[in-house]
């Protein structure tokens, strides 16, 4: 059993379409163990994405994932960090496979949708990050 982090990024919030997000991990054998709706600062994006700090599109990001309110999201299951990565699809939609939530949702490569864990270690460090341990169901 793993535990991974979800974000639902501004873009897919401003549409509507946290349910129908929500619901593609559920379909797929994920459960939901803490979900919450926050705002992120500048500081907290910047922090979050702090791997990211030298590339160019750094600052792009931090504007965009501030631009809206954002969903986070524990998921848990078997194999949550590969499963959560493979429903996502690729970073650019114009390169997710079809049926993936990407490709259905998401416009550009940075108005993308959902962020997802990348590995177990990383999502250990961005559940903590985001959740107190009293959170996670
Ligand atoms: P995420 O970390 O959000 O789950 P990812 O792991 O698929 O996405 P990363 O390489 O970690 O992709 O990049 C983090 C985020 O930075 C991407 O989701 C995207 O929003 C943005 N990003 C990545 N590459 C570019 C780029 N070339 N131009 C603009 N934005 C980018
Ligand atoms: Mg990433």
């Amino acid at each position: 059993m793993e535990q991974t982090l979800s974000i639902i990024k501004p873009d897919a919030v401003a549409k509507n379409v946290i349910g129908k997000i929500v619901d593609r991990f559920e379909s797929n054998g994920l459960r939901i163990a803490s979900l919450k709706k926050i705002h992120l600062s500048g500081a907290d994006a910047g922090k979050f994405y702090e791997v990211h700090a030298q590339r160019p599109f750094f600052g792009e990001l931090v504007e965009f994932m501030t631009s809206g309110p954002v969903v986070v999201i524990v998921l848990e299951g078997e194999n949550a960090v590969a499963k959560n990565r493979e429903l996502m699809g690729a970073t650019d939609p114009k390169e997710a496979k079809a049926g993936t939530i990407r490709a259905d949702f998401a416009q550009s490569i940075d108005a993308n949708a959902v962020h997802g864990s990348d590995s177990l270690e990383n999502a250990k460090n961005e559940i903590n990050f985001f959740f107190a341990g009293r959170e996670v169901l």
